[in-house]
């Protein structure tokens, strides 16, 4: 299934509920990606236009280069602050669920999500979302959640409120969900980008603090990976990069360091496959990204206890490196 919208019945009903003010929980995934933070900042500046009480819960830490996003030092982060997140979803009446399909992508607060009272609301462009929430606003052929946050908002009726605050957020989710408009697109991703523009956002600006804010070591780990820790397998179209844990001491790799990697690898003409594998310090975490019809989803999904999108996705195990990467090589041909 592509698109579960909202009816118009749920939307009515979720009008009815943000009609007077309300604790309003916003929640996304582990390891928050510029969607993650740009729809639930844009929300957020949203709803507080609405007069309501928002805060925004994050699993994990927020990669480096985001600071500059309007609000984000107010985000509580489950792994700095375990009493406040758990406090803030209890008593929340209604939380947002965005840009995450499946309970297990916030990690342990799974089960405060399933046990708070609040409304529970999931807006999510990922396969397969899972039936916990009370609402569902599912589409997989949006380019984002942020893109979705703006259908959203035009579905209950609040346009007059967009600003370029909101546009701010919103836009840096479209930047890095289609890779600066490279993938992923469809034309509302576009009416969205120039409706945003029109209400003030400055996307040059936007791009500039998203991307050109590497540290030194960051720009040569990408030489090193690219240079030193790249395969090719060109029978298979695919190529792989691999991170040991002594490259992780070695450039000082932190939060956020690595991405983007991955796409250098689909870079090579003829490659349809990349995979992006590092040895983290109990885990080791695999990105892989795919041209056309070949879907990483899939591979990720039935080998590596992970999923995402067709074309990008994610997985982890609890192996060795090398053990890792021999399976990948091993499965990897039923996908082709
Ligand atoms: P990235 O490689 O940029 O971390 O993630 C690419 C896509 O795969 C994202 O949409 C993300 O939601 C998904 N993804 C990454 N890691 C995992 C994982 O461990 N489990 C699942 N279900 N999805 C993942
Ligand atoms: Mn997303």
């Amino acid at each position: 299934m592509r698109a579960v919208n909202l009816s118009k019945q749920e939307i009515s009903e979720i009008k009815d509920l943000l009609a007077f003010p309300k604790n309003v929980s916003i929640i996304t995934h582990r390891n928050p990606d510029g969607d993650a933070l740009g729809s639930s900042l844009g929300l957020k500046h949203f709803l507080e236009k609405m007069n309501h009480n928002v805060d925004i819960i994050l699993p994990s830490e927020y990669p480096r280069n985001f600071t500059f996003m309007k609000d984000i030092d107010q985000c509580t982060v489950f792994d700095l602050d375990h009493d406040k997140a758990i406090q803030k979803i209890s008593h929340a009446d209604i939380l947002f669920c965005l840009d995450f399909n499946a309970l297990d992508r916030v990690d342990k607060l799974g089960p405060t999500i399933l046990q708070t009272k609040a409304k529970k609301i999931l807006i999510d462009h990922h396969l397969d979302p899972e039936p916990f929430p009370h609402y569902t606003f599912s589409d997989t052929s949006a380019s984002s959640t942020s893109e979705m946050i703006h259908r959203f908002i035009h579905d209950i009726d609040g346009v007059h409120l967009l600003d370029a605050n909101i546009g701010d957020a919103l836009f840096t989710g479209l930047i890095t969900d289609t890779g600066s408009f490279k993938h992923n697109t469809n034309p509302t991703t576009y009416k969205v980008a120039a409706d945003l523009k029109e209400r003030g956002v400055d996307d040059y600006d936007l791009q500039d603090k998203i991307f050109n804010t590497y540290k030194e070591k960051q720009l040569r780990l990408l030489g090193h990976a690219i240079c030193n820790r790249l395969e090719v397998l060109p029978e298979y179209n695919a190529g792989i990069i691999a991170l040991t844990k002594q490259d992780y001491i070695d450039y000082n790799i932190q939060r956020g360091d690595t991405e983007g990697i991955v796409n250098y690898i689909l870079m090579l003409d003829g490659i349809k496959v990349a995979a992006f594998i590092r040895e983290q310090p109990t885990i080791v975490k695999m990105s892989f990204r795919s041209k056309g019809d070949i879907s990483v989803q899939e591979l990720a999904r039935k080998h590596f206890k992970g999923g995402g999108h067709k074309n990008a996705s994610g997985g982890a195990a609890y192996a060795k490196l090398d053990d890792v990467i021999s399976k990948f090589k091993r499965v990897l041909p039923d996908f082709l």
